[in-house]
């Protein structure tokens, strides 16, 4: 591909960018393919001679868009958003063809310092306290796992990254029964082994029990076990619950254990004040995560990761070969001390794109509509003969059931919210996905696209409403 072609190419792909957003609604939102169905249309060889662009791009419509779920769809009410927007792909474009690796100041010292500021604006934005030093991360998943293995190298003095971990006592990893996967899995990537990951009972409103929090410590205080890390959240996956962290916070202080602070979805409501009552407690945590890539709409890969003390963090993770030193030395942030991976893309400028084409101010207002909208389609549900709410509104999720008077059945009800859920996102107008309440199956509801106008919700009110009459 000459430069020429570059530059057509590139214009005709804006304008197929452009368009899909513009016509997007004409697409189911969930891939309505089955297994194997795309690997199917993909050679099983690569091709010796070379393809046109036009040629290529023919065959994305054709066989691969099938296979997408369009989570920029307005009506994509899964999971939690994963959210973009215009300003942000134009950043991702030019962070694309600059194709700059940042892992130094030296390699691009204006994606570190953009780093550095972005952060420190979004630590503002989000009212955590100047103490805390941020860098972005590539997943929540990503930061715990990095929160948990400075904990332990801090707890052990550093010495299982010299050691390993052989001889030294085993340490303890506590969150909240509802908490997120990513929890355990961090714990058992940083050895510490899954038996010791201690799942917290949670109250009525699904946070974590701080009375039940300091007998599990003591009882592992009195077998041996160190308790290392207490992972709390601020917006569970299943049902949008946060645990009290200011007696959490005290507890850890008590014991001196590390605090971080899992706020992966909720974290960017953080920017509403009216919110900021969630992260309570916050400004004494050790760690704190937040993914601009689900709510602040800046396209994913974008983890906010803030540390109190980043010689902590610098510490575990330093590591000096010869072709790696610069002359900058300590001088400047070299940020592939902050983190897993040596390569680092240049992921600040769409943060520098997004929060500077809306403003903070937009991006209030339009968190605030989620916010609002689901409450309002929450009080419909609720409204409704046949259905109830199973977990109220908090920020922009509830769950809800189909409950049709004189079915009381447990497992009968489980099975028809089953049912129901199938047929909706067979349906392809919405996509809606489920969790467990207490052992009880129930549908989700998350409000959180860039482009979701509230007569969304409606429409997605009125086809749960029509497909569960037709059960
Ligand atoms: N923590 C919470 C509370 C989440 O909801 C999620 C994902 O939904 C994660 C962590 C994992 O996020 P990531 O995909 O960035 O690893």
């Amino acid at each position: 591909m000459n430069d020429q072609d570059f530059r057509d190419q590139a214009h005709g792909i804006v304008d197929w960018m452009a368009d899909y957003l513009d016509t997007i609604e004409r697409y189911p939102v969930r891939a309505a393919v089955g297994p194997g169905d795309i690997a199917a249309k993909l050679p099983e060889t690569p091709p010796d001679d070379s393809h046109t662009i036009e040629a290529i791009l023919g065959d994305f419509e054709r066989d691969i868009l099938p296979g997408i779920t369009h989570w920029q769809h307005p009506r994509f009410f899964a999971y939690f958003p994963a959210n973009s927007s215009p300003p942000s792909v134009l950043a991702e474009m030019l962070t694309a063809t600059i194709g700059a690796q940042c892992m130094l100041w030296q390699t691009s010292p204006a994606a570190t310092e953009m780093e550095t500021r972005m952060l420190d604006w979004l630590r503002q934005m989000i009212g955590l306290p100047p103490g805390f030093t941020g860098v972005i991360q590539d997943s929540a998943s990503g930061a715990t796992l990095v929160a948990i293995l400075t904990a332990r190298e801090k707890m052990l003095d550093w010495q299982s990254n010299e050691e390993g971990l052989f001889g030294q006592p085993p340490l303890a990893v506590y969150c909240s029964a509802e908490t997120h996967s990513s929890i355990e899995k961090a714990a058992t990537i940083a050895g510490l082994g899954r038996r010791h990951v201690r799942k917290i009972a949670v109250d009525g409103d699904g946070g974590m029990r701080p009375d039940a929090l300091e007998a599990a410590i003591a009882a592992d205080q009195a077998a041996g076990i160190r308790p290392c890390c207490v992972v709390a959240t601020i917006g569970s996956t299943g049902t949008g619950a946060s645990d009290p962290i200011r007696p959490l916070s005290e507890i850890c202080a008590t014991h001196g254990v590390w605090l971080h602070v899992d706020a992966a979805w909720a974290g960017s409501a953080l920017i509403l004040e009216e919110h900021r009552h969630l992260a309570d407690g916050a400004e004494a945590a050790d760690s704190f995560v937040f993914n601009p890539h689900k709510w602040l709409f800046t396209n994913f890969d974008c983890s906010a990761y803030f540390v109190r003390d980043e010689e902590a963090l610098i510490r575990t993770f330093e590591i000096m070969p010869e072709y790696l030193k610069s002359r900058e030395g300590r001088q400047v942030i070299d940020y592939r001390d902050w983190g897993i991976p040596l390569g680092r893309r240049f992921r600040a400028l769409k943060l520098w794109f997004v929060i500077r084409a809306y403003g903070v101010d937009r991006l209030k207002a339009m968190i605030a509509d989620h916010i609002a909208w689901t409450h309002r389609l929450a009080e419909a549900v609720r409204a409704t003969p046949d259905f109830e709410i199973m977990t109220p509104p908090r920020l922009a999720l509830f769950t809800f059931r189909y409950h049709p008077a004189g079915t009381n059945d447990g497992a009968a009800l489980d099975a028809l919210n089953a049912r129901l859920l199938q047929r909706i996102n067979d349906d392809g107008r919405i996509y809606l996905t489920q969790t467990l309440v207490d052992g009880t199956y129930v549908i989700r509801f998350a409000v959180g696209q860039r482009s979701t106008e509230l007569r969304h919700l409606d429409e997605a009110w009125k086809v749960i409403r029509d497909l569960a009459a037709g059960l």
